[in-house]
């Protein structure tokens, strides 16, 4: 590996978790880290919630994934060393990084908070090129992680660190569209698909004081949809009880990970409705383009969040007290983790212990 690497660079090396290739097992290997330069904060890993992007990438679902890959990018530890020009943190800081490590921070998004659209595109936490030690970025399913201060959270105090780590993607990508469609009051908001990003989306609505209704594939999950704040829950494969809600939303958000029917969604929405993806199947999902026009409704997507709003995000969650239901595992379990997020067994985020790591 060490043809990677910019000689004037100086690095050490940590333990991982990741992948050679496609169809390989998640299993241990060794990377490097770059040594901190003055604007970097180096962070020993405690938690690293475990995101359905990470299979998505790691299994090459999706074009482009970089081997050998090491995913995660919902990471919560303590601040180990600062560079001497860092601010905002100091060694023994409780600090978070979430999906993105850097971007261009000139272009008219990154200047206007909204560096998830970098037009350079950002530098992802994982699966990136790494324009420091070159080869690419590798993420969170690891014992440490040097990471530029800007793309540094902090975590409020009162918040528990391992539920908090899925708030850094999971969290930000519910709250970013609920902000920007202005969900609240008065508003009736439709969830798809209750996994780790759409168990947030509902807590998030319920906070923000819409009505809302779950879609959801899986009769075992009813009960937890209401528990967790959802006033109505729907069996989408149900298509009586679907089609009550006629006309009727003002805006659904679509968290589903496979392939599904986007027409049955949209024939909910009312007029200027919006249906909004944020799950991303591999696949091209086909629309009927009647179900748009009549009565003038609205598809649209949304990526993550931009760092100030996952900042006042993580402030809302401390100020309600809102973290994700999760299930902690070792890093050793990380493959039935995995097969369990495919058969949709997951309760609702896996978050990785990383002192498992430590451990051995
Ligand atoms: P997850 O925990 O696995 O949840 C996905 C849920 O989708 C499942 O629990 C299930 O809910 C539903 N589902 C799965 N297969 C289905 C099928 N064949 N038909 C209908 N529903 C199905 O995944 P996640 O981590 O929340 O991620 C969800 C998606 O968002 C992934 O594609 C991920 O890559 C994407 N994502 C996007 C962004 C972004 O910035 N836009 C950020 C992070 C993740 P029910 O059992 O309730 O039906
Ligand atoms: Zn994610």
């Amino acid at each position: 590996m060490g043809k990677w690497y910019f000689p004037c660079m100086t690095m050490f090396s940590v333990q991982a978790y990741g992948v050679e290739h496609a169809a390989a097992p998640v299993a241990p290997f060794t990377i490097p880290r770059r040594e901190p330069l003055p604007g970097d904060v180096q962070i020993e890993i405690l938690y690293c919630g475990v995101c359905h992007t990470d299979l998505h990438i790691a299994r090459g679902e999706w074009p482009g994934t970089l081997y050998p890959c090491v995913p995660g990018h919902e990471i919560v530890g303590r601040v180990t060393r600062v560079g001497a020009a860092v601010t905002r943190f100091k060694p023994g800081d409780l600090a978070a990084v979430g999906v993105m490590v850097d971007s261009c921070r000139k272009c008219a998004n990154c200047v206007s908070g909204l560096q998830q659209y970098c037009v350079e595109g950002p530098v992802f936490t994982y699966n990136s090129p790494d324009k420091w030690l070159g080869g690419h970025t590798f993420g969170g399913y690891s014992s440490s992680i040097v990471v530029d201060e800007a793309f540094v959270l902090r975590v409020p105090a009162g918040l528990d660190p391992a539920a908090t780590a899925p708030l850094l993607c999971a969290g930000i990508t519910t709250w970013s569209p609920l902000r920007h469609w202005q969900m609240g009051p008065g508003k009736k908001m439709g969830v798809v698909g209750l996994g780790g990003l759409g168990h947030m989306a509902v807590k998030f609505a319920r906070a923000l004081g819409a009505h809302v209704v779950l879609f959801t594939t899986s009769p075992g999950k009813v009960a937890d949809g209401l528990r967790l704040g959802a006033h109505e829950v729907v069996l989408s494969r149900d298509a009586d009880a679907v089609q009550k809600h006629a006309n009727s939303f003002d805006f659904i958000l679509d968290a589903v990970s496979a392939p599904h029917d986007l027409n049955t969604y949209l024939g909910l929405l009312k007029l200027d409705g919006a249906l909004v993806l944020v799950g991303l199947p591999a696949e091209p999902l086909p629309v009927a383009a009647f179900n748009l026009v009549l009565p003038r409704r609205t598809l649209a997507g949304s990526a993550i969040g931009g760092i100030a709003e996952t900042q006042e995000m993580l402030d809302f969650c401390a100020q309600h007290r809102i973290t994700a239901e999760i299930e902690l595992i070792p890093l050793q379990k990380i493959n039935e983790a995995w097969a369990r997020l495919v058969r949709q067994d997951v309760r609702y985020r896996f978050v990785i212990d990383m002192a498992s790591l430590r451990a051995g």
